[in-house]
């Protein structure tokens, strides 16, 4: 099983990593003007609130960018290897990895829809999106 940095959790950020050992993919919402945010933070940058919620993602976006890091090599990803920018039906954009396609097949606003993968001898689950089914 491949293995991945375990994150640093913080108080805006446990709720997400804990939705993801659910298998799902949560989006942190100001609980005051409802507007969501990516990444998590402390205070709503609409409104100044520092109330939140949180929301379920759909899991489904399409592709709005992505890169090919190949250096320096990381002993614990398998290359090649595809970051992508992603922007949600929920609109918010999210950085994660892109799956299950060869790097050529690959275009801006491609739809494609999140999985969920275990790392670390399933104590860590990351969100990988992959094209939608
Ligand atoms: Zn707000």
């Amino acid at each position: 099983m491949a293995s991945r940095l375990t994150p640093a959790p913080s108080r805006e950020t446990e709720f997400f990593w804990s939705g993801l050992k659910d298998q799902k993919l949560l989006i942190q919402r100001c609980a005051d003007c409802q507007t969501l945010r990516v990444p998590p933070r402390p205070m709503c940058g609409r409104c100044q609130s520092l109330q939140w919620d949180c929301v379920e993602s759909t899991g489904r976006g399409t592709v709005c960018s992505y890169v090919m890091p190949k250096y320096p090599p990381l002993p614990f990803l398998e290359y090649p290897y595809i970051v992508a920018l992603i922007d949600l039906e929920e609109g918010v954009r999210m950085v994660s990895n892109l799956c299950d396609v060869a790097p050529e097949e690959v275009t801006n606003g491609m739809a494609v829809e999140a999985f969920y993968e275990a790392f670390n001898d399933d104590e860590l689950v990351l969100h990988q999106f992959r094209p939608a089914r």
